[in-house]
């Protein structure tokens, strides 16, 4: 299997974010990316490049006003007298009907959900990579390969159309989805990340094409709060084609491949024509956030079942974040899909 990354995508380099009120270090580090291509390599990966494929595909699913904000705030920003060295919001809409803002901490803001996603002079270049690195993949499954890995960092799946958050700033996952749109009349979107894929949710939320659905921590009280109830399944058009399956804190192995089977029973029914996989690897009981307790043989199973439903299937890095077996959960879960073979 190819595994796409490009080490521009590691200089983006996160400082800080505020975790219930107070200043950490930032967990969404570039070291991730060393972990992630070592668990790609033992799995059998060939590592390729992609190629830059331009504003684009990004495009098709974020709106221009962001992405201008996004390639250009960090120069505006440092304009500030005494502003911070990240782009982190102190103020945000309530709802977001209001005005838009012509300021840069206006603009911050409105565009950025919370603090864990700081914009600094290297955000920019490493979200293209990342993205890019998502559309290679898509392009390699559109070309006949059964499966490609896009190593993305930073990640995407909270990203919305034009709000960061949680990390994010372009919606890899939905990157990937629409390229693979091209040609696939129907898309489904298998999120497997700690946290509810909100963004993703938000993007297709609307459309009866991309078929969206996520497991994940129960949001009642676990990032993002506000989205990933069970409830919330669609709008307009899209209605029936978004389902959240919350999962209770510290869920394992069996109650993880149960809401598993859930899922495939909506996919089955949906019968998508590709499969992406928002592949966050901190469902691990060893992960830092330690929301749910996934073992290492765990993802092993998660990637087997996921295998066995055959689809083309492009696989997009989400979270999973700095401990002893990131590197293992990677390669367990590659394996599955018989990553070291052609294609
Ligand atoms: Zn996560």
């Amino acid at each position: 299997m190819k595994a796409f990354y490009a080490d521009e995508q590691k200089r983006h380099d996160p400082k800080m974010f505020l975790s219930s009120g107070a200043p950490l270090p930032n967990p969404e580090q570039p070291e991730r990316v060393e972990r992630l291509l070592l668990g790609a390599k033992a799995a059998g990966c060939e590592i390729v490049r992609p190629r830059a494929h331009g504003l684009a595909p990004i495009a098709a699913v974020h709106t221009p006003e962001y992405l201008e904000f996004l390639e250009h705030i960090f120069r505006r920003w440092q304009r500030i007298a005494g502003a911070s060295e990240e782009v982190i919001p102190n103020i945000h809409p309530l709802a977001r009907t209001g005005r838009y803002p012509a300021s840069a901490v206006g603009q911050a803001g409105y565009h950025m959900a919370d603090t864990a996603c700081p914009i600094s002079a290297e955000t920019w270049e490493s979200v293209c990579w990342s993205a890019w690195s998502a559309v290679e993949a898509a392009e390699t499954v559109l070309a006949g390969a059964p499966t490609a890995y896009a190593l993305c960092r930073p990640p995407g799946h909270h990203a919305f159309t034009d709000v960061a958050g949680g990390f994010c700033f372009v919606n890899n996952s939905a990157v990937a989805a629409q390229h693979l749109r091209r040609s696939a009349a129907r898309v489904a979107i298998l999120d497997v990340d700690l946290h509810h894929g909100n963004g993703t949710q938000g993007i297709f939320y609307a459309r009866p094409d991309v078929l969206t659905i996520s497991l994940h921590a129960d949001p009642v009280r676990f990032y993002p709060f506000f989205w990933g109830h069970a409830d919330e399944r669609g709008e307009g058009p899209g209605l029936g084609y978004n389902l959240n399956l919350p999962l209770p804190r510290q869920s394992g192995d069996e109650d993880f491949l149960l809401a598993l089977g859930a899922a495939f029973r909506r996919i089955r029914a949906f019968s998508p024509d590709a499969l992406v996989v928002a592949l966050g690897l901190d469902a691990f009981e060893g992960d830092p956030f330690g929301g749910l307790s996934v073992t290492t043989p765990g993802f092993s199973r998660i990637g087997e079942a996921i295998a066995g439903l055959k689809l083309p299937t492009v696989i997009v890095q989400e979270g999973g974040y700095l401990c002893d077996a990131l590197s293992d959960n990677l390669t367990a879960f590659l394996s599955a899909f018989g990553a070291g073979a052609g294609g």
